[in-house]
């Protein structure tokens, strides 16, 4: 059993540990690291899977990363592309909808590309998740090409 962050070995109490938590395996040292930004951020479950999925595939992801205005779930900043997990979308509000298009307009004018996707998305269809988040990160670098 090896971490999934560092390839170190994990023993079996902190292996049950963080599997029960997060659906991965950790050592003590990055489930401590990963605890710590689910508090600070509120960051949801499925965004740390995603995350390490994402990592697994080689596709460079950030966890929680300042954009400057707030704190993005997941980013891969060479093709400028942010990824939120949306836990709460069918509750949106207009006010939260008004926002979420000012924080969109935000985005794109600084080049960035956000995409939302909600949380059972990632918790049913992981794996298409990341082949599509690889299709779109394939995407957007032939597109920084031409520029
Ligand atoms: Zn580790």
């Amino acid at each position: 059993m090896t971490c999934k962050d560092c390839n170190k070995g994990v023993p079996p109490e902190i292996a049950q540990l963080s599997k029960d938590r997060y659906g991965i395996l950790l050592c003590k040292r990055h489930l401590e690291l990963v605890d710590r930004i689910v508090e600070e951020n509120q960051t949801p479950i499925e965004a740390i899977q995603l995350f390490y999925a994402l990592k697994e595939a080689g596709a460079n992801p950030m966890l929680e990363w300042w954009d400057g205005h707030k704190s993005v779930d997941i980013a891969i900043s060479r093709v400028k592309l942010n990824i939120e997990i949306e836990t709460d979308y069918h509750l949106i509000t207009h006010e939260q909808a008004i926002n979420d298009l000012e924080e969109a307009m935000h985005s794109f004018k600084n080049g960035f590309t956000t995409v939302r996707i909600p949380h059972v998305v990632v918790k049913y269809y992981l794996d298409a998740t990341v082949k599509n988040i690889l299709g779109i990160i394939q995407g957007l670098k032939s597109n920084l090409k031409v520029i």
